[in-house]
């Protein structure tokens, strides 16, 4: 009785808070209706669903990635689908530069910025690490840096409307994963950047939310070329993933996790069996 009384009550009392915290909100699709948006490489995959549903659901959206004639066809998919307005720019992460003139782009051609979602990711190997130590020094610079430059060029303008910053990122980028360490750096760097910007932003009462997604295994080509045959699990649709991730950024969540049961629940065990976790991710693979 007496430990129901001093702990069993108050763990179900808190569960219960944090259940009500966390449910209180619920998304509506008119949340996004002519917010300025960045997708950046929206040319396929995660980025183009991405696209497609703030397109239905009214957005101003500015997208971009490397290969123009893809880029083309979201713009044109965008407008059919009813995107207050669409538009792209084309050139490589890689680039810094590139990076701070599509924020320039947004404030000449949408006067603003309401959201910016940094979801674009370099080619890697999958594989043992091979001590290529240039590739991780490439791939910093397009999926970290570049994330880096984006989000402080943007700042004022998200600054003035208190908008959101989205941050797609990966189990990988939580948990170690064997097969794509460069890729996994990239990701961790992520969450040490973000994370401690958010810190930041709270202690200047900022208002800019900053959503980090943390996904599992997703049907997007590249993902599936990779790594179907190596996998043991089945991949998670990019189509519900992409409105999940809206959802996620118009709640203005801290996190999100998609799917919830490959993701969250795993790394519930980081803390309190690490080994067992890491085991649990290897056994992933065939
Ligand atoms: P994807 O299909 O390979 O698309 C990647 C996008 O990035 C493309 O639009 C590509 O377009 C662009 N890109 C590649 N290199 C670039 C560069 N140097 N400069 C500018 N843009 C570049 O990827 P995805 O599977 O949709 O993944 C999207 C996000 O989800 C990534 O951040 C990824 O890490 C994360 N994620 C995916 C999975 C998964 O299983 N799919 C799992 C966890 C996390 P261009 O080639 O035209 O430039």
């Amino acid at each position: 009785m007496g430990l129901l009384q001093k702990i069993l009550i108050p763990f179900l009392g808190l569960v219960l808070a944090f259940w009500f915290y966390s449910a209180r909100d619920t998304f509506k699709p008119e949340m996004l209706r002519g917010k300025r948006v960045i997708v950046t490489g929206a040319s396929t995959g995660i980025g183009e669903q991405i696209a497609y549903h703030l397109a239905r659901m009214g957005s101003h959206i500015l997208i971009t990635a490397r290969t123009e004639a893809k880029l083309q066809h979201v713009v044109q998919r965008c407008l059919e689908l009813g995107a207050a307005s669409a538009r792209f720019v084309s050139g490589t992460m890689e680039d810094t530069a590139f990076a701070q003139h599509v924020v320039r782009e947004a404030q000449t051609s949408l006067g603003g910025l309401d959201m910016l979602i940094l979801n674009h990711v370099g080619a890697s190997y999958f594989g043992f690490f091979d001590g290529d130590v240039e590739h991780v020094r490439k791939l910093l610079e397009i999926n970290f840096l570049s994330y880096v430059a984006m989000t402080t060029s943007a700042l004022p303008m998200l600054k003035e409307s208190e908008g959101s910053i989205v941050v797609v990122s990966s189990m990988a980028g939580k948990v170690g994963f064997p097969f794509t360490v460069p890729y996994s750096a990239t990701k961790f760097a992520l969450d040490g950047f973000f994370s401690s910007l958010r810190q930041e932003f709270t202690i200047q009462s900022i208002n800019v939310s900053i959503t980090l997604c943390i996904l599992g295994f997703i049907d997007t080509e590249r993902a599936v070329r990779a790594a179907a045959e190596v996998l043991r699990e089945r991949p998670a649709p990019r189509d519900e993933c992409a409105l999940e991730i809206l959802k996620g950024a118009a709640l203005r969540r801290r996190e999100l996790y998609y799917r919830y049961s490959s993701t969250r629940l795993p790394l519930l065990l980081r803390d309190c069996a690490a080994e067992l976790l890491d085991y649990l991710v290897r056994s992933r693979y065939r």
